[in-house]
């Protein structure tokens, strides 16, 4: 277990990364949480990489999450013959809604949304693969649209279309969307993210979708568009996690927006008790170079700083020529970074806030404990993970182990920042054996020494039905010792 490490690392899976030994480096490496993009790819390879993750975790003796991502309704370009061109400025090239789906080459590509020559106009600006391409309109005739390469580069299969001040306006769900949630649900994935989320009735519908297909997983809004924006706050209060989704937002708002909207929506995040991936191009240079950039390094140190639960990785590790090291870089980066206390203040809540129930007052009194005591580790004995995950929203550099009997909460609590998931069973002990019982798994897993403190949280029988409410201080003993509450 990487207790070393607080800020988590969620990673794209893609024909990078489909040799078993891949995975397991990248798991090595410290990968948190598998990220399947239901963009790309059949349904079939998703099966094959969520049982890969599964395996390679199950063999490693980790606990890795993982996370769907929906297609929602972004405009795609169609796939290239030979799988990718090079676009050179001032080259014409051509998006045809008629053309064979595969048969894209230098000069043209097809497009499956068949409405696009009727949605721009000569003089258009055209964004593919989150504005890395640019291409100006010229002429509009039938299924042809002809352009100019305005900025050139590498296009490959499948990236996505915008046009400048256009932004998409159809509802987050498609149909596919719909067939991939129950795919989802199925495959017993951890996280479901929805793209293009723009209201809190967005993220239901995904919910009660995914329920009705009796999917388990916690639902994570996408924030890539305005509409977002302008309803986070509702879009926080039900969803259980939160993207950056700094590619597609960074086309609708402009890139000069991204630093500060990243902030904000942290910030956000972190405060309703919520949690939060920064996502898009964070070492993007790496899907061609062993060892990313010094700006590549600061971006992904930053978001650390920021406060951020996980860091993300898309194409550096789903088609990248070094999917394994830029794991590994990332965990550096991220070690490198915790070092500084230079993020925002220990929040301990205003004054005049007031707790929404026992958990989330135990959760902050035992942070507020933790920063100003010497305790080696903090134990939330949890069914759902929820006591962890307020205890992870409050800064601090002591450990929080989620011990529990669930696998589900075990692979949930991988994207928690400083939140490690323990295998345990309560079930049946009295007190004394309960405390040997915690003693022992954290003198086994190396977590603790003898006669360090630990705080412990827990639900008493005789309290408040069913929750957390009680925090221990405890100091670590062998068994026969049995556990002595500290005086
Ligand atoms: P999104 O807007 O959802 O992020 P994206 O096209 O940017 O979509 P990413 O998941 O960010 O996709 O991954 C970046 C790139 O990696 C993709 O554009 C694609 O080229 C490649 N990629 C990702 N997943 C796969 C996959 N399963 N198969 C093939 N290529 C993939
Ligand atoms: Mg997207
Ligand atoms: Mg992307």
């Amino acid at each position: 277990m990487d207790t070393q490490r607080r800020t988590k690392i969620v990673a794209t899976l893609g024909p990078a990364t489909d040799e078993p030994s891949v995975i397991a480096d990248m798991i090595k490496a410290g990968l948190d949480v598998a990220r399947l993009n239901f963009s790309h790819g059949t349904r079939e390879s998703q099966r094959r990489r969520v049982e890969m993750v599964r395996e390679a975790a199950r063999d490693s003796g980790r606990y890795v999450g993982v996370l769907a991502d929906l297609a929602g309704p972004k405009i795609r370009i169609e796939s290239f013959h030979e799988g990718k061109v090079q676009l050179a400025e001032g080259a014409p090239f051509t998006l045809d809604t008629g053309l064979d789906p595969n048969a894209g080459t230098a000069t043209e590509v097809g497009c499956a949304y068949t409405n696009l020559p009727a949605d721009v106009h000569s003089g258009d600006t055209l964004l593919l693969s989150d504005g890395q391409i640019v291409l100006e309109v010229e002429n509009v005739a039938g299924t042809r649209i002809s352009c100019v390469v305005r900025s050139g580069g590498e296009l490959s299969n499948r990236k996505g279309l915008n046009r400048q001040g256009g932004g998409i306006s159809a509802p987050a769900l498609t149909d596919k969307d719909l067939g991939d949630i129950r795919l989802a649900a199925e495959l017993g994935i951890d996280y479901l993210a929805v793209s293009f989320a723009r209201d809190a009735d967005d993220m239901r519908r995904a919910q009660s979708e995914l329920r009705r297909w009796r999917g388990d997983a916690r639902v994570v809004a996408k924030i890539e568009r305005h509409e977002a924006l302008d309803n986070l706050s509702s879009i926080l209060s039900v969803s259980h996690a939160v993207m950056v989704a700094r590619g597609d937002l960074g086309v609708e708002m402009g890139y000069a927006e991204l630093t500060g909207l990243q902030k904000t929506i942290i910030r956000q995040s972190l405060a309703r008790n919520r949690v939060v991936i920064t996502a898009t191009q964070m070492m993007e240079s790496m899907i061609q170079n062993p060892i990313p950039t010094r700006a590549e390094v600061s971006d992904v140190a930053n978001a650390v700083l920021d406060g951020t639960d996980a860091v993300m990785l898309s194409a550096e590790t789903a088609t990248g020529r070094y999917p394994i090291k830029a794991v590994q870089a990332m965990a550096e980066v991220i070690r490198g970074a915790e070092k500084y206390q230079l993020g925002a203040p220990r929040r301990m809540g205003r004054a005049e806030e007031e707790f929404g129930n026992t958990e989330e007052a135990i959760s902050r009194a035992v942070m507020y404990t933790a920063n100003h005591m010497r305790v080696r580790a903090i134990v939330a004995l949890t069914e759902s993970g929820m006591t962890p995950l307020w205890m992870s929203r409050i800064r601090s550099d002591i450990p929080i182990y989620a011990f529990t009997r669930h696998e589900a909460t075990r692979q949930r609590v991988t994207l928690y920042r400083g939140v490690y998931a323990v295998p345990f069973d309560l079930m049946q002990l009295d007190t004394g054996a309960l405390y040997s019982a915690i003693f022992d798994r954290l003198l086994e897993l190396g977590l603790v020494d003898v006669n360090d403190l630990v705080i412990l949280t827990k639900g008493e029988q005789s309290g408040v039905s069913g929750g957390t409410n009680s925090l221990q201080i405890l100091r670590v003993v062998r068994r026969a010792a049995a556990g002595a509450a500290v005086s």
